[in-house]
Order: C-alpha cells, then sequence, then structure tokens
C-alpha cells in the first residue's frame, strides 16, 4: 500500500507556482480547473478513474494534469510540480527577506468580482498558506468599466459577501474590505462617500488621463491625498516596464511580454510632501511589469517621512506571493519596517485607517 499524496493539492500548488513565475493564464487555468474538476469526486472514483485511465474524460482534465494526478496518487511528487520547483527564482538578500518576513497582510488585491481572475475564496485560502493574517480586498471602481470596476450596489453585496466568507475561514486570518478606488480627472473619488467611510482599507490609483501635463497630474494627486477616505496612494507612476525583474526566472520567461508605459509627470516633491502631511501612505507595488514607483521615488518618499504598504496588486492566487519583489526594492531603499502598514496587524492597521488625520 503506497502512501498516496493529495492530487488536488499538488495541482493547486502546481498553478499557484505557474502564477507566480508570471506564467499564461491559460496554463494556469488548466490546472486550477481540473483541481475543481477532481474536487467533487470520491477517493474511490479519483483512484478508479486514474487506474482506467479515463480522468480526462471528465471535463477540465487533460492528459497532463491526469498524469499528475497518477502520480500523486502514487505517492511520488508530480514530476511537472518537481521541475517548476527546481527552476524556481532566486533568492532575495537578507535585508528583503526580513522585511518580507515582517509583512502580515497584503493591501491590495483583487477578485473575480472586477478584473481578478479568481474567487475571494481562492484569493484568502492563497493568502492563508503564505501565511498572512489578513487579505485587503481592493475590487475596482464603477468607471473602470473595462476592468467590471464594482458599482455601490455591487461592492454593497461583495461586502455582505465577504462577512459569509471570513465566517468560515481558519481563526487568526480575515478578509478586509477595500477597494482600489479611481482617483478621477478633477482629484475626486470614483465611489460614494458614505460607501468608502464603511471600508476597512481605501486604496485610491490613478488610472486614466496618465499623459495628463505636469501641473494638471499633480493638481489631481494632491486633491485625493487630502481625502480624508485615501489611506493609500496606489502605483503613484502609473509606469508599466517592460522586463520582467533581475533574478526572476523560470519556465515563464519567454511567454508574457507587458506593455510599457511611460510615468506620468507630477511634482513629487509636492505628492509625497502631502502623504507625509496627511499620513497617507505610498504604494510599492510589487508586480514585475510595475515596479512602481521606481527605485529614486521610493527615497524621495521616504525622505519625506512617509509610511508605505508593501502591495501586491495580485489579480491571482499565486501573484500573492510577488511581494518579495516590492521588499526587494524596499530594502535596496532602505525603507526600515516600522514604515511599511502592513507590518501592522489587522487590528493596528484598521485603526489607523479609521483614525487618520
Ligand atoms: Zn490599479
Ligand atoms: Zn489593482
Amino acid at each position: 500500500m503506497v502512501d498516496a499524496r493529495d492530487p488536488i493539492a499538488d495541482l493547486r500548488r502546481i498553478a499557484f507556482l505557474l502564477e507566480r513565475a508570471n506564467e499564461a493564464t491559460y496554463r494556469v487555468r488548466a490546472f486550477r480547473s481540473a483541481a475543481k474538476a477532481l474536487a467533487g469526486l470520491s477517493a474511490a472514483e479519483l483512484t478508479e478513474r486514474a487506474g482506467n485511465g479515463t480522468l480526462t474524460e471528465l471535463a477540465g482534465v487533460g492528459d497532463v494534469t491526469a498524469r499528475c494526478v497518477a502520480e500523486s496518487l502514487a505517492g511520488e511528487e508530480p514530476v511537472y510540480l518537481r521541475r517548476l520547483v527546481a527552476t524556481e527564482g532566486s533568492d532575495l538578500g537578507a535585508e528583503a527577506t526580513a522585511l518580507r518576513a515582517a509583512l502580515r497582510g497584503d493591501c491590495h488585491t483583487h477578485s473575480d468580482w472586477s478584473d481578478g481572475g479568481s474567487p475571494i475564496e481562492e484569493m484568502a485560502l492563497a493568502a492563508v498558506e503564505l501565511g498572512h493574517e489578513y487579505l485587503v480586498l481592493t475590487d475596482h471602481s464603477p468607471r473602470l468599466t473595462v476592468a467590471r470596476g464594482l458599482t455601490a450596489e455591487r461592492l454593497r453585496r461583495q461586502l455582505d459577501h465577504v462577512a459569509q466568507v471570513n465566517a468560515a475561514l481558519p481563526e487568526g486570518f480575515r478578509i478586509l474590505t477595500g477597494i482600489e478606488v479611481d482617483i478621477l480627472a478633477d482629484g475626486s473619488l470614483d465611489q460614494d462617500d458614505d460607501l468608502l467611510g464603511r471600508l476597512d482599507v481605501v486604496v485610491g490609483s490613478v488610472h486614466s488621463g496618465l499623459k495628463d501635463e505636469l501641473s494638471k497630474m499633480t493638481r489631481r494627486m494632491l486633491k485625493a491625498v487630502a481625502n480624508p477616505h485615501l489611506d493609500i496612494l496606489g502605483h503613484v507612476t502609473g509606469r508599466m516596464v517592460s522586463s520582467r525583474p533581475a533574478g526572476v526566472t523560470g519556465p515563464g520567461d519567454r511567454g508574457h511580454r507587458a506593455r510599457t508605459r511611460a510615468e506620468s509627470d507630477f511634482d513629487a516633491d509636492a505628492v509625497f510632501a502631502a502623504c507625509a502631511e496627511n499620513d497617507t501612505a505610498v504604494e510599492i507595488n510589487s508586480r514585475p511589469e510595475r515596479q512602481d514607483p521606481p527605485k529614486r521615488l521610493i527615497r524621495r518618499a521616504l525622505e519625506a517621512g512617509c509610511r508605505f504598504a508593501i502591495n501586491t496588486d495580485a489579480h491571482a492566487p499565486g501573484q500573492l506571493d510577488w511581494q518579495r519583489f516590492g521588499c526587494e526594492r524596499a530594502a535596496l531603499c532602505g525603507v526600515p519596517a516600522d514604515r511599511v502598514i502592513n507590518t501592522w496587524s489587522a487590528e493596528q492597521l484598521v485603526d489607523w485607517t479609521h483614525h487618520r488625520p
């Protein structure tokens, strides 16, 4: 009698590692859909189907995923999983590792309620597995229609849903409510004021008019930063860099190529001074294609006395592990852990968002 592994856990692990390596979404989906399809089977049926080669008759299960299941059931680490683990990215330096270890949650994440790829439950489960104590769910606001931004009504429904999901999650972990609210052209925020007041954490970002001239963009950002609802200023420059960060290697190296976009023009010293004055945190966005703000601006924000939030802006569970990229850049710039708001507990964080000046 062999000691079988949990094939569904192996499939989910593969999906997570593929996402973490920034692989194409359809490849990740193949494993996650297979895990979902197989989760409905009894252990006996799973073993029988693996034995007689009929797993692939199930919708969502292909040759590759069926082979992984067979290997798992035979008690072996699937070859596919072993290769992924063997080709993972390089380790972080000591300071970045310490900073990453100090993080207790993530303040910028998306679900399939807006433009994310996975349900809230799946995102939360991945966060639990990463050792987080909380995950702030920050789906987009109404005017970002391309990202299925949530109307006030849908956001209210999401709040009810999050309360239900939280009740079923392990003790010591919770989803905090939030939003990535659009900073509109005039600097106002794209959601009802009373609703913004109900949320645990409000991230505000510019997603349109990124080529606005310097004075206009500065005015727009200053107005948003002065809004008492805004807790974190998201991906500050809006830039998109094409390359993946140095040291990140993985099977997806030749896959995904992000489009590039220049930084928007604004008076960074004025904006960071306003962030410090209003106690609004500056986001260090960890996404490989964003790396926003650039290091020279992280240093300036640090000198201005700003707090930071090291966020993933994850749109899929595996991307929740991208915080290490943000930590690497923060550590290079000398950002100390005590300036980073997601080193706090959920209680400290929510206490801060509700009592900021
Ligand atoms: Zn955004
Ligand atoms: Zn986002």
